[in-house]
């Protein structure tokens, strides 16, 4: 029987180690606040160690086959399959999410790294017609060289293994900085990826409670030459200018606000079955969660009734425990932030249908399911990501006017629409603002989409074909001399 690791250390340049300092720090169940583990708590000389074991580890394994590269990446997933339950268990104790949707997040992880293990074998290049007899035009794509990850904690394996998969498969080293809140998973996937063979210094996993001071160490960095960020928005701004003194390539999955439409012409159990796993699944606390719920006029009322008898016989509590479905909330900041939305939407007139408030329990970050119905565009709710079980429902008339507010948001991450005419499908599709169109699909992310947003919400892609595009340069031979 596996036992959680009372020591974890740091995984630099393939050696576990203490961090430069000695320091650790704890590790936090959010449903009983009890230390799940101790981590060391690394700072810039960590990351400078694991950046130069990087740098050092780069050429020999972008030399590699991509076959040979690829071989690892599926023997790290097998082994994360073979182990489910064990890093679940994990991953409930330091994010929350309850057991199955931690089975499902491992799940999940896994097929980044299948994918890529796969797609590493068709970075293909190109032939260009030259406009010289003489010549020949050849575009070659290669590793970009290292690379780094910064992570947050509401997907604590899945936001990693969507960057891991593609910048190994493509020949690249990372140095992966994930979330103080969730370090755990993260050191987890480092001992599978040593398992699996990966050479010693091709991946290091550093954390340390100063991310700023961290970020910058990597952003300084002139060697690291592609960061892939996901987390808040108003990170994503900072570390966007810090990449500009060495102009490294940069992903972005940042924030989202996403709109749940549902048309009086929809199939309106269909929706409300979707509604729930889009709102609920981690507790609210995921980037492409439903934010704001518009419902056309003539089923407000059912599906408000039908969304709220959902959502009132959702379990919360401990996610380890058997039966529960909906989790704390990671801190209690969150939870205060939550509480601000439904207070504000009330102060501003909006009716609480459900929940509301803070369950009774004497430890644990949790906050009930809610439905607020009466919602307008002056509350926080419809301004800011809520990023907590709040389903805010909003009544509309017409398409057009839907799409206007739906669109009138600095983000454009996903928005989900469900309808039965088919015309009405490809004209929010084409008109909406958004990277990800859930079309009468509540749950769209799967490893062989192009996940991402537009506007405020990120620049770049993550899974499918286009994933491994961002690690990757592009070159071409102009290649004289052809003539006899
Ligand atoms: P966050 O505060 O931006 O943190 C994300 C990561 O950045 C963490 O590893 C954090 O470390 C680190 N960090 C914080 N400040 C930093 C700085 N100044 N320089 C460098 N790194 C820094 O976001 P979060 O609260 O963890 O995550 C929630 C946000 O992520 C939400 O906005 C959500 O929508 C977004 N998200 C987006 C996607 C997507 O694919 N678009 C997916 C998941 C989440 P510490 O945690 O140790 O402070």
């Amino acid at each position: 029987m596996w036992e959680l690791a009372d020591r974890y250390q740091l995984f630099v340049g393939g050696e576990w180690k203490d961090a430069a300092s000695g320091e650790r720090f704890d590790v936090i169940n959010p449903a009983t606040e009890e230390v799940v583990a101790t981590v060391p708590n690394a700072g810039p000389k960590d990351i400078q160690e694991a950046i130069d074991k990087a740098a050092a580890a780069q050429v020999a394994w972008a030399e590699t086959v991509a076959a040979e590269r690829g071989k690892i990446l599926s023997r790290a997933a097998a082994l994360m399959h073979e182990r489910v339950e064990d890093l679940a268990r994990v991953m409930t104790l330091e994010e929350g999410k309850p057991l199955a949707e931690s089975r499902g997040e491992i799940a999940y992880a896994a097929s980044f790294l299948e994918w890529f293990a796969e797609e590493g074998r068709r970075i293909y290049g190109d032939t260009i017609p030259s406009s010289s007899p003489n010549k020949r035009i050849l575009v070659l794509k290669r590793p970009v060289g290292v690379t780094a990850a910064i992570t947050p904690w509401n997907f604590p394996a899945a936001m990693i293994t969507r960057k891991l998969g593609p910048a190994l498969a493509a020949g690249c080293t990372m140095v992966i900085k994930p979330s103080e809140l969730t370090p755990l998973s993260a050191l987890e996937i480092a001992k599978i990826l040593e398992e699996a063979g990966l050479p010693k210094g091709v991946v290091s996993v550093v954390v340390g409670t100063d991310a700023p001071a961290i970020g910058q160490e990597i952003m300084r960095d002139f060697r690291v030459r592609k960061v892939s960020f996901t987390g808040s928005t108003e990170v994503g701004k900072i570390l966007m200018r810090q990449a500009a003194d060495t102009m490294k390539k940069v992903s972005f999955e940042l924030g989202g606000h996403a709109p749940f439409i549902v048309f009086g012409d929809a199939d309106i159990d269909a929706a409300v079955e979707n509604a729930v796993a889009s709102k609920m699944r981690g507790m609210g606390e995921t980037c492409v969660s439903a934010n704001r719920i518009y419902v056309q006029r003539s089923v407000v009322e059912e599906f408000t009734a039908k969304m709220s008898e959902r959502l009132g016989r959702m379990q919360v509590g401990n996610g380890l425990e058997e039966g529960i479905t909906v989790g704390p909330l990671i801190e209690p900041a969150a939870v205060e932030k939550v509480d601000r939305h439904v207070q504000d939407a009330v102060a501003k007139g909006a009716t609480i249908v459900l929940g509301g408030q803070r369950p009774a329990a004497s430890k644990g970050y949790f906050y009930a399911p809610t439905v607020i119905s009466g919602v307008n565009e002056k509350m926080l709710v419809m301004q800011e990501e809520t990023f907590g079980p709040v389903a805010a429902i909003v009544p509309f008339d017409d398409e057009d006017e839907v799409i206007a507010k739906a669109n009138n948001t600095r983000y454009g991450l996903a928005a989900y629409y469900f309808t039965r005419d088919i015309g009405r499908v490809f004209r929010l599709a084409e008109q909406l603002e958004y990277g990800i169109l859930g079309a009468n699909d509540g749950m769209p992310s799967t490893a062989q989409a192009p996940f991402g947003g537009v506007k405020e919400s990120g620049l770049g892609r993550e899974g499918s074909k286009y994933g491994i595009e961002e690690y990757v340069d592009i070159k071409y031979i102009s290649l004289g001399g052809i003539q006899k």
